[in-house]
Order: C-alpha cells, then sequence, then structure tokens
C-alpha cells in the first residue's frame, strides 16, 4: 500500500481506567476494520504505562501492531495532585475535579505530538477523537484543520442526561426535588439524589461548573459523536442523544473483546490483562477454579469499578447482608470512602472474623481492589452483579446476561442505573451514593429476589439474556448480514475518509 494510503488517528482518553479501557478497545476494533489506520493514543506516564501492559499481554495479536503509544508531559503536583495523581483511580472523588482541571495542560504537548506527525507525514491526522471531557481537543483540531470527534465512554442515555444536566442545570429552575431534563420527554422526571456531588453542588458559577460546563460544551460541538452503546439496546437514549447534540452519533459498541461474545464459551484465557494494565488481587485462574465448584447462576458478583468505594457503614451493612444471604460470592473490595483507597485493608472495617468465616466456610472471595470481572461476568455460576452501574460494567454484564442490582455512586451511574431499571427491566437499584443508609436486610431481600427462578427474578433475567443476543447480534459480519457494530464503525469510517478527501480537493 502507497504510503499516501495510509491514515493515522489520534486518541486523547480521559486518565481514568474506566475510559482507557474502552478506548484502547475503539483503537483495536478500527485498526482491525480498516488495517491501514494507524492509532496514536496519547495520555500521561502512568496511564501509557497501563496502555503498555495491556498491549504486551496481548503481544499474539496482530490488531495491535498498529497502536501506537505516545507520553504527554504532565506533572501531577504543578497543579495540586499527589505525585501518582494521574489517574483517577489515585485520588479521591473530590479531587477528580482537579484532575479535570489540570487536564486541560494536555494541549500544549498533544499540540507538539500532532505537530511532529504532520513533520513526518505530510499531513495532520485524520481526526483527532477525544474523551467528551477534553473538549480543549476541538481547538487543537480546529488548529490543524482537521476533524474533532468525540467519544463517550458511557451510554447514550446517562450521556445524554450527564450533558445535559451540567449544561442546563435543571436542578436550579426548581424548588423541587423532582426535575424534568432539557432534551428528555416532558413526563421523564429526574430526581436530586440521581446528581453525582459535583453536579448537585452545581451554580454555574462553581468550581465544578468552570471546569466540566465548558469542556463538555465545546465537545457539542464536535464533527460528531461515537457512542460505547449498541443501537438495537438503547433506542431511547439514542433517540434524545442524537437530537440534543444535533449531530451524527455512531453507536459503536459492544466494546469488548471478540472472545466475550461468544456465548459457548467461559472466558479462560486473562482477557482482562489484555483490558487494564493491572495486578490481580486473586490469580484470575485460582477465582475461575473457584467458579467452577459453584452451581449455575448461584454466584453474587459485586463490584464497584475502578475508583469508588462506598462508606465504613455501608461496608459493614454489605458484609452482613451477603453472609446472611448464604449464597456464595465475590466481592472487589477497597478500603472505605475517606481512607487511602491504596492503604492496607483493614480486618476492622467489617464484621468480626468476616475473612475468615468466608474463606473457610467458602461462601465467599474477598478480592482486594482489583479482579479479572470480565471472566467473573462471562462463567456460567454468576448469577447477579452488585455493581455501581459504570458503563463498561453495564455493558459486561449485559453481554453476558447477568442482571443487576445497582448501588449508583458518581458521574452518570446513578441515570443508568435508571435507565437499566425503567427502560430495560434488567436491574433493580439498592441505594445510590456512599452517604446512605443501606441495611443488611434489605442487601439480602434484594439479592433473593434477583436470584428468583420465576416471579421478577425470572423477568429479570429473561430481558437480560434477550439483551444479551441483541449484543451478541450487533457484531456479526457477514457479506449479507452485518449487525449495527459493523454498520456504525464502516459509516463512522467512511464518513470520516470522504470529508479528508473533500477537504483536500479544495
Ligand atoms: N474492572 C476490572 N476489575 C475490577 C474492577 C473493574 O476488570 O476489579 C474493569 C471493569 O471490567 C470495567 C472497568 O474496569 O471494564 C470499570 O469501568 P466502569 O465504567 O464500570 O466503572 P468506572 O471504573 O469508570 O467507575
Amino acid at each position: 500500500m502507497e504510503r499516501r494510503d495510509q491514515e493515522h488517528i489520534v486518541m486523547l482518553p480521559f486518565l481514568a481506567q474506566g475510559h482507557l479501557i474502552p478506548f484502547l478497545q475503539l483503537a483495536r476494533n478500527l485498526q482491525q476494520r480498516k488495517s491501514f489506520i494507524t492509532i496514536t493514543v496519547a495520555s500521561t506516564a502512568l496511564n501509557i504505562q497501563y496502555l503498555r501492559t495491556t498491549i504486551a499481554s496481548n503481544s499474539s495479536s496482530q490488531s495491535d501492531s498498529n497502536i501506537r503509544l505516545a507520553e504527554l508531559s504532565f506533572c501531577s503536583t504543578d497543579h495540586g495532585l499527589p505525585p501518582n495523581g494521574e489517574n483517577t483511580e489515585n485520588l479521591p472523588l473530590s479531587k477528580i475535579g482537579n484532575l479535570g482541571a489540570a487536564s486541560t495542560s494536555l494541549e500544549a504537548p498533544a499540540h507538539l505530538l500532532i505537530s511532529d506527525i504532520i513533520e513526518k507525514e505530510g499531513r495532520p491526522p485524520l481526526c483527532i477523537i477525544s474523551d467528551m471531557y477534553f473538549g480543549w481537543a476541538a481547538n487543537l483540531a480546529n488548529s490543524f484543520g482537521t476533524a474533532h470527534v468525540t467519544f463517550t465512554t458511557g451510554g447514550a442515555y446517562g450521556t445524554a442526561a450527564l450533558v445535559s444536566t451540567w449544561l442546563n442545570l435543571p436542578h436550579r429552575s426548581t424548588a423541587s426535588d423532582e426535575f424534568p431534563v432539557p432534551g428528555f420527554p416532558e413526563s421523564y422526571r429526574f430526581h436530586i439524589s440521581q446528581l453525582n456531588p459535583y453536579l448537585r453542588a452545581a451554580d454555574g458559577t462553581d468550581f465544578g461548573s468552570r471546569i466540566f460546563q465548558p469542556q463538555l460544551s465545546l465537545s457539542t460541538k464536535s464533527f460528531g459523536w461515537l457512542c460505547s452503546t449498541v443501537e438495537e439496546i438503547e433506542p431511547v437514549g439514542l433517540k434524545i442523544l442524537r437530537n440534543y447534540l444535533g449531530r451524527p452519533v455512531w453507536s459503536i459498541g459492544p466494546l469488548l473483546p471478540l472472545e466475550a461474545l461468544n456465548k459457548s464459551s467461559t472466558l479462560r484465557l486473562s482477557v482482562s490483562r489484555q483490558r487494564a494494565g493491572k495486578e490481580f488481587g486473586i490469580p484470575p485462574e485460582a477465582c475461575l477454579e473457584w467458579l467452577d465448584s459453584q452451581g449455575s447462576d448461584s454466584v453474587v458478583y459485586v463490584s464497584f469499578g475502578s475508583q469508588n468505594s462506598i462508606s465504613s457503614n455501608q461496608l459493614m451493612e454489605l458484609a452482613l447482608g451477603l453472609e446472611e444471604s448464604g449464597r456464595p460470592f465475590i466481592w472487589v473490595i477497597r478500603p472505605p470512602v475517606g481512607y487511602d483507597m491504596k492503604g492496607e485493608f483493614r480486618a476492622e472495617w467489617l464484621p468480626e472474623g468476616f475473612e475468615d468465616r468466608m474463606s473457610r466456610g467458602k461462601q465467599g472471595l474477598v478480592v482486594h481492589n482489583w479482579a479479572p470481572q470480565l471472566e467473573i461476568l462471562s462463567h456460567k455460576s454468576t448469577g447477579v452483579f452488585v455493581s455501581h452501574c459504570g458503563w463498561n460494567s453495564v455493558m459486561e454484564s449485559l453481554s453476558q446476561g447477568v442482571p443487576m442490582i445497582g448501588w449508583p455512586l458518581a458521574s452518570e451511574q446513578a441515570f443508568n442505573s435508571k435507565m437499566l431499571a425503567e427502560e430495560m427491566g434488567v436491574s433493580v437499584e439498592l441505594t445510590r451514593g456512599a452517604q446512605s443508609v443501606v441495611v443488611g436486610k434489605e442487601v439480602k431481600r434484594l439479592i433473593d429476589l434477583v436470584m428468583e427462578k420465576s416471579g421478577k427474578g425470572g423477568e429479570l433475567r429473561k430481558k437480560v439474556g434477550d439483551i444479551g443476543e441483541q449484543i451478541r447480534a450487533a457484531v456479526r459480519d457477514e457479506a449479507e448480514d452485518k449487525g449495527s457494530f459493523v454498520s456504525a464503525m464502516d459509516d463512522f469510517l467512511g464518513t470520516i475518509l470522504a470529508t479528508r478527501r473533500k477537504n483536500e480537493h479544495k
């Protein structure tokens, strides 16, 4: 192939695991679709190190050979952040806004990166795909005369609700706890408790508003949006997002490895290793062996994603509820809110003798910090996921047909939880936030409810099974029968390539 036919896309993910994972999968998918595309994923040193580890563990795959990693100079302590404060996982929720503010400083090194690409290749990259929190990338793309594409690592409904609430602050125009959100049908009501702590405090002049509003606003004006969802599973959310943005939105999900979409097999290899360069709190093999010894659909899996935790009272009650349920469980656990997330876990945060009792009686696996989530969800023994409803976790659970018990904590998670319960009917919500009072008995009641073979549990399982089928169908790629993921990827690439050609001939 002539050098001129080579295309280059630059990606700028937000500095968090829940963003790096889908960005890398998107890079792999774009590269698989069009082998003449080189992708450069640019981020700070620590995040590049994570990505490098994931790519190294996937060395057998051709699709990573055209993915390059570029380090952008960033010193977290210059921005009042701790020395490793380059990824949200090393920061308390109260500092995430500071990381958001600091990340605008990446524009200067990203400018150098693009200049360097132009010098070597004689023209700007095909496009810059940036996270929706990196609206500054629009200025960068404009200055080099290339297209700016926004990628939301959230779903359509949750993204529309988050962007609209940030840009319109609808909770400020009412004295009521319930309010409509611009862009959503008038009959839809949102509750103040569904707003994350930054949003709830936002009035248009505060720190959170000054950081997030301009970034999201710039992103709403980009060439088009990519959304990590599947066309068939979010018809309402996609309609709302498209109307709200008034520009193309390509639903390019599921952003999952193909192995995870093959229904007949449990993931035996460590796919999670190829998704996040993280150390596991348990050897994945031991985790799978333990799951092998459990009954079908019997295990409760509990995890709050890559960076969140709950309060110490909630931790205690969750432990009591799990134990009382008498069901096998895997619980990914971190120190409670207010303590160093990376610090030692203290036995006093759990009921006396809990970890010992669970491991001796073989009822539960308590995994510290990080587990092979996708393998766990794909295992036939896993019956329910108690989740913070981060969108990657949601898509992983839906794709494996596992119903959820929602416990949203931050970002747009409460909007996801609302959509999962009200639109999809695949989840029930336990509580919201890290401040609420949670009672162990309620944890047990909801686990029992979702685990029921008939009644509500049966309904949730049937619906999530159907959605899992739709997600798998989206990746069909036969000459006459292309799934929505394949069509969306081809349409996006076709559109962006045609735009480049048109501009070059002007
Ligand atoms: N994850 C994992 N093991 C863990 C915790 C999280 O593999 O112990 C992965 C999970 O599979 C998902 C991502 O980390 O892909 C978390 O993203 P999500 O959007 O669910 O939540 P966030 O971390 O952004 O809040």
